[in-house]
């Protein structure tokens, strides 16, 4: 239907990664492809146009694909939150809860001047426990997150339902 992005046609189900009964939505055919690849930073940037951020925070690893896309979109910097033990300099960590155990994503301490305002972008919303993870991590740093970008939420997990938090969150599409 017209409603439906053209970007979105070229997200693939890969079933049963990355482990066993999960249906995985692969977003890098959407890279690949110019178009839709610029149609779905367009889609993201939206929100964000009329008030733009002074940086983007992306999620490794495909955070940083969409949000240095996006940044650049938007004219700020960007600001990489990594998985534990890649970033060189001192760090801040948040743990947060995954389905089994727990992980950890790590940002710079001075990454950011204290109150500036920072858009954090990842690729896709499941639970949530990931973007809320990063937001925590950010305000501690001392930035103020102006909000939240996805290109997919996944809508059957619920993760808007555990956003209680003042900062908007937009997806760019909703499965
Ligand atoms: P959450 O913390 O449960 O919201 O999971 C979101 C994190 O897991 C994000 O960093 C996503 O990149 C990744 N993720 C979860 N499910 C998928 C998927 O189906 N496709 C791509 N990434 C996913």
């Amino acid at each position: 239907s017209a409603a439906v992005p053209h970007w979105s046609r070229l997200i693939r189900d890969v079933p049963d990664f990355p482990r066993p009964g999960i249906v995985f939505k692969d977003i890098t055919p959407v890279l690949a492809d110019a178009a839709a690849f610029a149609g779905a930073i367009d889609a993201s940037a939206g929100a964000w146009r009329a008030a733009p951020p002074d940086a983007v925070a992306g999620i490794e690893a495909r955070g940083f694909i969409l949000g240095a896309a996006l940044a650049r979109e938007l004219g700020c910097g960007f600001v990489p939150v990594r998985k534990p033990g890649k970033l060189p300099g001192t760090t801040l960590f948040e743990e947060y809860a995954l389905e089994y155990g727990r992980d950890r994503l790590e940002l710079h301490a001075d990454a950011l001047p204290a109150g500036a305002r920072v858009l954090v972008v990842d690729d896709v919303l499941a639970t949530g426990g990931t973007l809320r993870a990063a937001v925590a991590l950010l305000r501690r740093q001392g930035a103020r997150v102006c909000g939240a970008q996805v290109l997919v939420e996944l809508s059957m997990l619920r993760g808007r339902d555990r956003w209680d938090d003042p900062a908007p969150l937009h997806a760019a599409l909703a499965l």
